[in-house]
């Protein structure tokens, strides 16, 4: 059997010009034009490029125009460049990245993997200066939470966002836990309105928040000074879990998917799963929709998660009777319901490779990892769910003229775009991180 993943050919790094294939077709002409011909000013959403010109939202990093050099640079130039860069820091530097993260970028990383072992890898490695992140913002948060003081993270991008973990601010989510607060009290209370007592012999809490890690440093804080923890996609449900032990039900954030495929596995009904959209007075629910709630499911998705169909399923079974159909739980319900598995990154690569010769995997999960996978396992026959092409545009940011430049900074003695979570921030976001790594599944 041959690899048939899509062929993700992604934007001509230099010259202008230089050909793109997306076969299959992309879900942005703009994925094909020169990354530094951007003309358009800044404007809301993320664009798909990696230009200092390219779209953002309002108030996120911008990126400073970098030397034109690098913008000049051919491919294999910048290549040799990072290449030399890297020799010369040695030990002074590691380099992370993300399963999402760009061939010609993850080629450099010293460590791959997803946002929770990138972060960890970051904080095995108190030997380093600098810990450079190939991946997103609130990844690079995260490694500077984690990390010892000192060291310094740096975003090779800073308009490396997360459009997800935009959609839960800081903002609305203390309005929300604040109508949340007026509606049930700090406590859980049964029908008569009796204080209910946890195990220990404590009041159980009226609502635990749980922020998945793909969430800005300031949410990860807000959990831990109101008894919340974080997840990824790998624990949800352990701290799912961990969290109805300590209280009468859960407000999830930013993500509505993987919060509800984890709660519907555990048994919670879809009817104790309202929405919160925080544009709508109590999230457009009534108090007693909160008040039957077991997840309070923020208003946020993937916008490449959202992008897989049952349809899509059905055709790979279709074309490919017997395949193996596994997507990330960041997809909607309808989609994991229908796929053989579902689970974080790491789940998906273990499958692939415990699997014996010749099977077949139709993979719900972002094009450049799923690319990798299939060049990486020839034995297995392995393409991508959907046949239009559509990179995380946010990890499409870190182009290799920024690591490039960040790295010939470091040699240079320059510490740039580096990522500094307030240190008291830092310590609140840390209590729900820590809380997280203690967390085990109750027996
Ligand atoms: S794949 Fe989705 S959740 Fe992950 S960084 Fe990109 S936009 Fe954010």
């Amino acid at each position: 059997m041959t690899s048939v993943a899509t062929r993700l050919t992604l934007l001509p790094t230099r010259p202008s010009g230089t050909a793109a294939t997306l076969e299959g077709g992309s879900c942005n002409a703009a994925l094909t034009q020169d990354p530094w011909e951007f003309p358009a000013p800044l404007s809301a959403g993320y664009g798909p490029g990696a230009s200092q010109d390219d779209a953002a939202p309002a108030g996120s990093p911008a990126q400073p125009t970098i030397p034109q050099r690098y913008r000049d640079a051919s491919p294999e130039e910048l290549d040799a460049m990072i290449t030399a860069a890297k020799r010369t820091l040695g030990e002074r530097a590691v380099v992370m990245g993300h399963f999402y993260q760009r061939d010609e970028v993850v080629k450099h990383a010293d460590f791959i993997g997803d946002s929770f072992q990138l972060a960890q890898q970051a904080k095995a490695h108190p030997e380093a200066e600098a810990i450079v992140f190939c991946g997103v913002h609130f990844m690079a948060e995260t490694a500077d939470i984690l990390s010892r003081g000192g060291q310094s993270v740096i975003l090779p991008n800073p308009a490396a966002g997360c459009s997800m973990a935009d959609m839960a601010d800081a903002d609305s989510v203390e309005e929300c836990w604040a109508d949340l607060m007026d509606v049930f009290g700090p406590h859980a209370t049964d029908a008569h309105g009796r204080t209910i007592m946890g195990e220990d012999g404590e009041p159980l809490a009226s609502v635990i928040p749980v922020t998945y890690m793909n969430s800005s440093a300031a949410l990860k804080a807000f959990c831990g000074r109101n008894g919340g923890i974080v997840c990824t996609s790998s624990n949800a449900r352990t701290v799912l879990d961990w969290a109805f032990g300590r209280g009468q039900r859960v407000l999830f954030f930013p993500d509505q998917h993987l919060g509800r495929n984890t709660a519907k596995a555990m048994g919670v009904p879809l009817e104790h799963m309202p929405l919160w959209d925080p544009r709508r007075e109590l999230g457009g629910n009534t108090a007693q929709v909160l008040q039957d709630s077991r997840v309070i499911l923020w208003h946020g998705f993937c916008s490449v998660h959202k992008r897989f169909t049952v349809g899509q399923i059905e055709k790979a079974r279709a074309e490919y009777p017997g395949c193996t159909v596994i997507v990330h739980p960041e997809s909607p319900m309808e989609v994991v319901d229908a796929a053989d598995s579902s689970g974080s990154t790491d789940h998906i690569r273990k499958a692939v490779e415990a699997a014996e010769p010749g099977q077949t995997f139709a993979i719900g999960t972002e094009i450049n990892m799923v690319n990798r996978l299939a060049a990486e396992h020839p034995e297995h026959t392995i393409f991508c769910l959907d046949p239009v092409i559509c990179p995380c545009s946010t990890m499409y940011r870190i182009h290799p003229g920024y690591l490039a430049w960040v790295l010939e900074e470091l040699v240079a003695g320059r510490v740039v775009n580096q990522v500094s979570v307030a240190e008291d921030v830092a310590r609140e976001a840390s209590v729900a991180l820590e809380r997280m790594l203690a967390a085990v599944p109750r027996a």
